[in-house]
């Protein structure tokens, strides 16, 4: 039995990894300022031994007196009104935050796995886009607090391992979904299906032609811990290819939960990615690994989630 930390592990995707290494037959630590994360996420896991909650802000300094294995850093405001609330502490997370579970691994000898995200290839002007492009971010912009911080994230994650050696993996996360997605994240997911299941308009913004490619939770879990047992050290891309328009979603969201809510076209944020998909190709060649739930499964699986904690 190993002994791996989970930062932001009371989060959407983070529980759903606490639950997987769990049924591994690991021992889990999870850490969680619960600022975004929730308890309720975990609360299933609250009574097994293997699982230890610990609430804990990561741009404070913290120490553990267990031997680690593992450290995955998932710990971050991740929605765009997450962090757009906070982006003082968003970039603080991304910087000191990262420096803390960085210095945690190093200090146990673990090996350590960054949540990094697809928005630091910004608005892509390559498309898909593959781990070699180097992006198109706007740093002062009202996403650069996130994108900013998950590129400072990984230039600290490079510097520990070019200077200490450290066993490192960088995943650069695409657009994820599945059940614990908080409803009033503000996220395409969780908006459309609650505003569906309450009978209320769809907000699609600008003209719904932006494009995002949806992977279901289960697939990234398998992912992230394929990438985290690997022997690489490269950056490696993990979503699911298959691009679609805002409106082809609301389209799907609208047939699946057979709610014939309208469409409400509202402004397009600023600097909204026009388009997002991921090469997953060193994905594939690396960890042998590829998304299996295709979105109706994955989305039908949602829906259902949603309209069982119905507000
Ligand atoms: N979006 C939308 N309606 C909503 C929420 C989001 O049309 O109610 C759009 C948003 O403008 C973006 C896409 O859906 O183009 C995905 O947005 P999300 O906030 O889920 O995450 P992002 O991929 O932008 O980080």
């Amino acid at each position: 039995m190993k002994t791996v930390v989970v930062a932001g592990g009371a989060g959407f995707i983070g529980s759903h990894l606490c639950e997987f290494l769990l049924k591994k037959g690991e021992k889990v630590i999870c850490i969680d300022d619960l600022s975004t994360g929730d308890k309720k996420n975990i609360e299933p896991l609250m009574n097994n031994g293997n699982f230890v909650f610990m609430q804990q802000d990561i741009t404070e300094p913290f120490s553990l007196r267990d031997d680690v294995a593992q450290v995955f850093n998932l710990a971050s405001p991740a929605s765009p009104i997450d962090y757009q609330k906070k982006p003082i502490k968003t970039l603080m997370v991304g910087a000191m935050g990262t420096k803390n579970c960085l210095d945690l691994a190093k200090n146990k000898n673990a090996s350590f796995l960054q949540a990094s995200t697809s928005e630091i290839y910004g608005d892509p002007l390559e498309h898909p886009q593959v781990e070699s492009y180097w992006g198109n971010v706007n740093p002062i912009g009202v996403r650069s607090c996130y994108d900013e911080a998950k590129r400072f994230g990984e230039a600290l994650v490079m510097a520990y391992r070019r200077k200490f050696n450290l066993d490192t993996k960088i995943a650069r996360i695409f657009n994820t979904y599945g059940p614990r997605m908080r409803y009033d994240d503000g996220r395409v997911v969780p908006n459309l299906i609650f505003q569906a299941l309450n009978k209320k308009p769809l907000t699609v913004y600008g003209n719904g032609e932006q494009t995002r490619s949806f992977c279901y939770v289960s697939d990234m879990v398998e992912g992230l811990t394929a990438l985290m047992n690997s022997s690489t050290n490269e950056p490696v891309n993990l979503g699911n290819p298959n691009e679609m328009t805002i409106a082809e979603f609301a389209n799907k969201v609208i047939e699946l939960t057979g709610i014939d809510s309208k469409i409400e076209n509202k402004p397009l944020p600023e600097d909204d990615p026009l388009k997002r998909k991921p090469n997953i190709s060193k994905a594939k060649e690396l960890l042998g690994w590829e998304p299996k739930i295709v979105l109706d499964v994955g989305l039908q699986k949602t829906i259902d989630w949603f309209a069982s904690i119905k507000k």
